[in-house]
């Protein structure tokens, strides 16, 4: 299928206030603006090189998101046009964007990424880190960002039970903080597991290969 097929494939799946990010990693430039031209204006990078090597080759009314894990060290060099990072997982994270985005008068939207797979490889929070955190975010700490909300990755498995179970923790642990301060994004699903997320509250879903296509492993 075309890139333009894939698009509307998926856009046809997601009710009207679900929020698209459409995960461009890996694939080149003029992808993107395919997709762009096809009115998408919010897109996720997963790598802060990539990004920036895209970014000024496209166009400047893309709501970028830095969907991958972050060092803090390279904060820097996102904070001027980075609209969104999602894979917030530490307080020294907290920290570095505020301090990078107020050099830049900007304020950084976050989710803090909490761990709710199974497996042992992902990054993330745990559900009492991302409350304790919210927290001091509350007390007025990171003046330069803006906790929006939270982000997810369930297990890589079939099992539909499973990745539900998943889901349905993170949509808890964002009730609880939406009780406290209003959040605007609960970012879950994939490509593969978007439906399921929707279903469990998602309200932002991510979705990579089944727009793209397959990613090069490769690279
Ligand atoms: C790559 C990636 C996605 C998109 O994955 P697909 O399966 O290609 O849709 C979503 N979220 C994160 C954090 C990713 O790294």
């Amino acid at each position: 299928m075309s890139l333009k097929e894939n698009y509307h494939t998926i856009k046809s799946q997601l009710p009207d206030h679900i929020q698209l990010v459409a995960v461009s990693k890996t694939h080149p430039v003029a992808a993107i603006q395919e997709v762009y031209d096809l009115g998408q204006r919010v897109f996720g990078e997963n790598k802060v090189q990539e990004l920036v090597e895209k970014y000024p080759l496209l166009p400047k009314d893309i709501r970028w998101h830095l969907i991958g894990h972050l060092q803090t060290n390279k904060v820097k060099y996102i904070a001027g046009f980075v609209d969104t990072i999602q894979s917030v997982d530490s307080e020294k994270l907290l920290k570095e964007i505020s301090k990078e985005a107020g050099k830049h008068n900007r304020t950084i939207k976050v989710l803090l990424q909490v761990k709710i797979a199974e497996e042992e490889s992902k990054f993330g929070l745990e559900i009492t880190e991302a409350k304790d955190l919210f927290q001091q975010y509350l007390t007025g700490k990171f003046p330069h960002l803006e906790i929006t909300g939270l982000m997810g990755m369930a297990t890589f498995t079939e099992n539909e039970d499973q990745i539900r179970k998943e889901f349905s923790v993170l949509k808890k642990v964002f009730d609880d903080l939406n009780s406290i301060k209003k959040l605007e994004t609960l970012s879950m699903g994939m490509s593969d597991d978007f439906p399921v997320a929707i279903e469990c509250g998602a309200n932002s879903v991510r979705v990579g290969s089944a727009i793209f296509g397959r990613r090069d492993y490769s690279k």
